[in-house]
């Protein structure tokens, strides 16, 4: 590591810590668990290289401790709030090609499943992604990367799922170890989800032996993700093939982690829940048994609200799930199928509209919540003493100067 230095952020008009959203684990958040503190002001290492290192004091300006008060310094006279850095915790950013033409098909009401029967949707992307080499994958991810940066993410989830063959699933996976390397300053989660559909060009059978044999044992001796995630759906992977591949992938160290009851209920939330899976994403037709399954869990519910709006179908049940005292999360699910939206505080947008979600409930799904659904959550999503100097400012003197604003 290169060496570090002391920096500081003063006059934040006002500086949310999260503090309180953490000693709930995340569960029932409420303004007074933001840990609202006026004129705030940060004190944080650094280091030489962009990437981040800890914080070292937090508190009202007035009440800088001596010893920082010559550091180098940015001052936000009072214009911009400080928060924990956003955490976007599911995304399928490495990929090739885009599925634009879908679009007019989508919009006069053909479903998701009725392309993807037709040679679009994930399949569309595959052979893309298939035809292009790393160098092109890795172009085409570090711009949206750095969109995803100026917007405010500091911590990004990314699966691959694109390949649906063992050398391209492999090829995405080491885009991001090489983003890793451009971007110092984010933090990048890798998660392998080479069941994300089946290829056309090997039946169901051999393809999940080849994922149990072969891609996963792979994936974890080359310490290519952390994580695995599942497509449990109508059409896609069953929850017996999920717990298959989902308990292998835990055996070899990778966390579980289910795409669960999105295009229909299959009962995936309540199988994330039971196996102890990191989080349950997408919820648009979870049972009134799966949220209760969720909420008595540790495994967060992630809110993919660009994606119900992109299918035209119901947001998923955010009042219930939140009363019911899950922890909830909210992501983009940015992919170039279903949510071709780059924008956190959009999908923060969409979630206070559409499904109701408090300021307070909408910070913590993308600070302390997501960090959760990434299991980042000892070092990563609030701004404390001794926690990851990640933070985010917002354009405005409030948080919600983030997402009142909508599109970009
Ligand atoms: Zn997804």
């Amino acid at each position: 590591m290169p060496p570090k230095s002391i920096r500081a952020i003063l006059h934040a008009s006002e500086l949310l810590t999260g503090a309180g959203v953490r000693l709930k684990d995340g569960r029932h958040p409420e303004e007074t668990d933001l840990g609202r503190i006026e004129d705030g002001a940060l004190v944080y290492e650094v280091f030489k290289n962009g990437a981040p290192g800890k914080v070292l004091w937090v508190g009202p300006t007035s009440k800088l401790p001596a010893q920082y008060k010559r550091v180098k310094s940015k001052n936000l006279r009072g214009k911009q709030a400080l928060i924990p850095g956003l955490i976007d915790c599911h995304t399928h950013l490495v990929f090739a090609g885009d599925r634009a033409d879908e679009f007019a098909l989508r919009s006069a009401g053909v479903s998701y499943e009725e392309i993807a029967k037709n040679g679009g949707g994930i399949q569309k992307t595959v052979q893309a992604t298939r035809a292009a080499s790393e160098r092109e994958l890795l172009r085409l991810a570090c711009a949206r990367l750095k969109l995803m940066r100026t917007l405010g993410v500091r911590v990004i989830e990314m699966k691959s799922g694109y390949g649906l063959d063992l050398e391209t699933e492999l090829k995405c996976l080491r885009v991001t170890q090489a983003l890793r390397k451009t971007f110092p300053d984010l933090h990048l989660v890798s998660t392998y989800m080479g069941a994300h559909d089946f290829p056309k060009d090997v039946d169901r059978t051999s393809y999940i032996e080849q994922i149990l044999e072969v891609h996963l044992p792979r994936v974890a001796k080359e310490r290519l993700a952390e994580h695995c995630d599942v497509f449990v759906d109508r059409g896609y992977y069953t929850v017996e093939e999920a717990r298959r591949i989902l308990e292998k992938a835990k055996q070899l160290k990778l966390s579980a982690k289910v795409h669960a009851d999105e295009l229909s209920d299959t009962g995936s939330a309540a199988f994330a829940a039971e196996i102890g899976a990191l989080s349950a994403d997408h919820l648009l037709k979870i049972s009134d048994r799966g949220i209760q399954a969720l909420a008595a869990s540790q495994t967060t519910a992630v809110f993919l609200p660009g994606t119900a709006l992109y299918l035209k179908t119901t947001a998923a049940p955010a009042r219930k799930l939140l009363q019911a005292g899950a922890r909830v999360a909210v992501s983009t699910d940015f992919n170039p199928g279903s949510c071709p939206c780059p924008s956190l505080p959009a999908m923060l947008t969409l979630s206070a509209l559409h499904m109701g979600m408090s300021r307070a409930e909408l910070f913590a799904a993308v600070t302390y919540n997501a960090a959760c659904a990434l299991g980042l959550q000892r070092t990563t999503g609030t701004l404390e003493r001794g926690m990851r100097a990640l933070f985010t400012l917002t354009p405005g003197e409030k948080f919600e100067s983030l997402y009142y604003g909508f599109g970009y």
